[in-house]
């Protein structure tokens, strides 16, 4: 179940008073009718400025406090550097009123680098083929909120950072993408996806208090007024820094995994190292085009023939692009491995904080992974590879030879 707040009518522009004023008559609306409350936070604008405002609203008893509140950050171990410390600081701030906060990872075979490079399932490229939202932040969130129901007497809302700004009170619609005005990424499949997951299902409801407020009440919200000591004096700035200040508006930043492959641009990127205290990790806009350049037929395994299904039909995509060869995972590994080095050989020098987003545990996975010849499900890495030519199979069985065979 997830509630829309339909108490929002009109379409005027709604200032920051006015989106605040909502967000208060949302969670007193339905928080009260649930016992425990838990926020699915992830450093992102959005999120940031949703936990913070909650819990602002209960400290200064505007809004009356659940029996439980718990934060769960959603760590991919691939956000932006300076998203990652400032949520640090935010957790601190959090666990020193006594709030529980739980970090949330994927299991080690499930991350994001140890999946792509381990096991050879290539980056995701659209939202159809979009595998990770779901395994490093949507599945491991409803673990960890199973176990804490299980805990709990009562009924639990999940909080989520979903905002779609004037659109919200337009159609009163939630969209999954993350591509869509800035929107952060998970976010959205935790409003929609999490409350019928297995484990949960039936046991939360689901309440976007953010969903109408604007980018601009956000920013106002991270820069202004939370920082101030009226407000909690959270560490929020960095966060809409992290965006691009003032001009973060227009930049509309969406934030996600470093070189996130759905992103058209890697605008947050982009921004933070324009910054000159971040300039040092240049060298991350390094990852998109790998991510990109690793969906190449060189570099991955093609079915040969009619794909048969378990039912004995013939798959839709007779001769499908498949997993990462050997030589590409390692390549990769290499890529990605120099650009963490040349990032934090720079850092050590300017007295920076270091990134991992591949660490010694995963490297070590990676690689043990590869050596044992690791394929993803229906695939046994005897399949020619993907730039090689063949003898075309349609959908229907039927085969049209190679013109040139000699030339293949
Ligand atoms: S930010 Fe991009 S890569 Fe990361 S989970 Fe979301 S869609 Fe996937």
């Amino acid at each position: 179940m997830s509630f829309q707040p339909t108490l929002f009518g009109g379409s005027s522009r709604l200032s920051y008073d006015d989106a605040m004023e909502m967000t208060l008559a949302s969670m007193r609306a339905y928080g009260a009718d649930h016992d425990h409350w838990a926020i699915a936070y992830s450093g992102g604008k959005d999120s940031s400025a949703t936990v913070t405002v909650i819990v602002h609203l209960i400290d200064v008893g505007l809004l009356p406090p659940p029996k439980s509140l718990t934060v769960f950050y959603a760590d991919t171990r691939q956000e932006l550097t300076p998203l990652a410390i400032a949520a640090e600081r935010v957790m601190v701030q959090l666990r020193s009123r006594g709030i529980q906060v739980e970090v949330v990872r994927a299991p080690l075979d499930k991350r994001f680098l140890v999946y792509i490079l381990g096991r050879g399932v290539p980056p995701p490229n659209n939202n159809t083929l979009r595998w990770c939202t779901r395994q490093i932040k949507v599945d491991p969130m409803t673990e960890a909120l199973a176990a804490r129901i299980d805990e709990l007497e009562g009924n639990v809302l999940m909080i989520t950072g979903v905002r779609q700004g004037e659109s919200a009170i337009r159609d009163q619609r939630i969209v999954m993408s993350c591509s869509k005005d800035g929107a952060e990424c998970g976010q959205g499949w935790y409003q929609q996806v999490l409350p019928n997951a297995k484990g949960v299902r039936g046991r939360i409801a689901t309440l976007a208090p953010l969903l109408h407020w604007r980018v601009c009440n956000v920013w106002d919200w991270l820069r202004i007024h939370a920082p101030s000591e009226r407000y909690g004096a959270w560490a929020t700035a960095d966060v809409a820094d992290a965006y691009g200040g003032d001009e973060a508006e227009e930049i509309n930043a969406r934030t996600g995994c470093i070189g996130c492959p759905l992103a058209s641009q890697d605008k947050a990127l982009d921004t933070i190292i324009e910054t000159p205290s971040w300039a040092y990790l240049a060298p991350l806009k390094g990852l998109k085009p790998l991510y990109r350049e690793l969906r190449e037929p060189q570099h991955r395994l093609r079915k040969e023939g009619a794909e048969k299904l378990k039912d004995g039909s013939i798959a839709a995509n007779p001769q499908r692009m498949g997993p990462l060869t050997f030589a590409a995972r390692l390549m990769a590994l290499d890529r990605i491995l120099t650009i963490q080095d040349a990032c934090n050989k720079a850092a050590a020098q300017l007295g920076r904080p270091a990134i991992d987003i591949i660490n010694s545990e995963e490297e070590m996975r990676i690689r043990e992974l590869i050596a044992a010849e690791t394929w993803p499900n229906g695939w046994e890495g005897d399949e020619p590879r993907a730039d090689v030519m063949l003898d075309k199979v349609f959908q229907d069985g039927s085969v049209q030879p190679l013109l040139f065979r000699g030339l293949a």
